[in-house]
């Protein structure tokens, strides 16, 4: 990505659950693309702006780093990569443009149906399975608990009959997942959805008057879907 581009470039998912819902606001707002599965960039026909199509987890970072000038990510792994970044003395300021009507989900901790469970203290010295060890952290401190994190990647919900932890901190949206696994939500930590979000430093005047002319009509597709 060429940093003095005067195209403005948004990094959205490339396949997930944000993918469909970020690519259908984006033409709502009358933005025309071709995309073609494999590529990861996607010119505009009629706008002088790029799309970047990339995990999730790399979208947040891309903007603090001002790679891209904006970003649609998850509040979720928006503030996981920052409290990281955070720790890790990089750059972890963005501007949050809109908060959007999709990628509703929460992040939980859940434990075995068979465990007693009175509240968070009973977490004390136990082992949770997560993939937002700085958001599980950061409420465990506020709440006074010392637990330790394994952290995977994946498959989450099976650690603890796994036997590598004994509770699990996930997101969750309708609770299936945990059901299946015999696990039960106990306490909700954070509570997401997608974001618009655009890199610290100011833009040039081309770029911003893009963003300009998209941020009203964003409010005007939500409104419509109210
Ligand atoms: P990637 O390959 O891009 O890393 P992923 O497997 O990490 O994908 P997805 O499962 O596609 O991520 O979820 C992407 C984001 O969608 C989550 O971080 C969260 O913000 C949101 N999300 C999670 N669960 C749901 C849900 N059930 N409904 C809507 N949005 C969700
Ligand atoms: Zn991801």
């Amino acid at each position: 990505v060429d940093k003095n581009s005067q195209r403005l470039t948004i990094a959205i998912q490339k396949s997930g659950r944000l993918s469909k819902e970020s690519i259908a606001l984006l033409q709502a707002c009358g933005f025309k693309f071709s995309l073609h599965e494999a590529r990861l960039l996607a010119h505009s026909s009629n706008q002088p702006v790029d799309l970047l199509r990339v995990r999730d987890d790399d979208i947040p970072g891309l903007v603090m780093d001002g790679v891209v000038d904006l970003g649609l990510v998850g509040e979720n792994v928006l503030e996981e990569v920052r409290l990281e970044r955070q720790a890790l003395n990089l750059a972890c300021s963005v501007q949050r443009l809109r908060a959007l009507d999709f990628g509703q989900c929460r992040l939980s901790i859940a434990v075995p149906k068979e465990e007693g469970y009175r509240g968070v203290q009973d977490l004390e010295g136990k082992r949770i399975a997560t993939t937002y060890p700085y958001l599980l952290q950061n409420y465990l401190k506020q709440q006074g608990v010392n637990a330790s994190n394994a952290i995977l990647t994946g498959s989450v919900e099976v650690a603890p009959r796994a036997g590598l932890a004994d509770a699990v901190c996930d997101l969750v949206s309708t609770g299936a997942t945990l059901e299946a696994n015999g696990l039960v939500e106990k306490e909700v930590i954070f509570r997401s959805q997608a974001q618009l979000i655009q890199r610290p430093e100011p833009l040039s005047a081309a770029k911003q008057a893009i963003i300009d002319q998209l941020l009203p009509r964003i409010d005007g597709v939500q409104m419509a879907r109210e």
